[in-house]
């Protein structure tokens, strides 16, 4: 838990979100910001900053959040999606709290 951070505070119910899924170890919001019909995040309720902070403590909870990804994208009505995770200010990442994104929908994305 970190008090400046804006993931803790949806985890804590401070900040409203639209929930996908909730358990114990884990939290997935529609991202407030989609970039697709359905873009959500997977996050940790462990304040983790980024993937260059986990640690081998960590690798079940990484996996967790990786076997969710295509029950959840599935729960959405995606038949395919893309996942994402900025790690970084060079990779992108604008909150320090890891996630992975999800997204998807509609016409199929672009290849990168
Ligand atoms: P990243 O750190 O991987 O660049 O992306 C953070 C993501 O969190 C962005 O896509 C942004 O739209 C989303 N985000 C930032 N603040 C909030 C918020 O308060 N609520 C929700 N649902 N998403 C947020
Ligand atoms: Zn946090």
């Amino acid at each position: 838990m970190s008090a400046d951070c804006i993931f803790c505070k949806i985890i804590k119910g401070d900040i409203p979100s639209k929930k996908v899924y909730e358990d114990d170890d884990v939290i997935a919001f529609h991202d407030i910001h989609p970039i697709t019909r359905v873009h959500f995040l997977i996050v940790p309720k462990l304040h983790i900053e980024s993937l260059q902070t986990c640690e081998a403590q960590h690798q079940a909870l990484l996996g967790k959040i990786l076997l969710l990804a295509p029950k959840l994208a599935a729960e959405q009505g995606l038949k395919g999606f893309r996942t994402m995770i900025n790690t970084g200010r060079e990779g992108g990442q604008e909150v320090f709290h890891v996630h992975v994104h999800v997204f998807g929908g509609g016409e199929s994305l672009p290849r990168i």
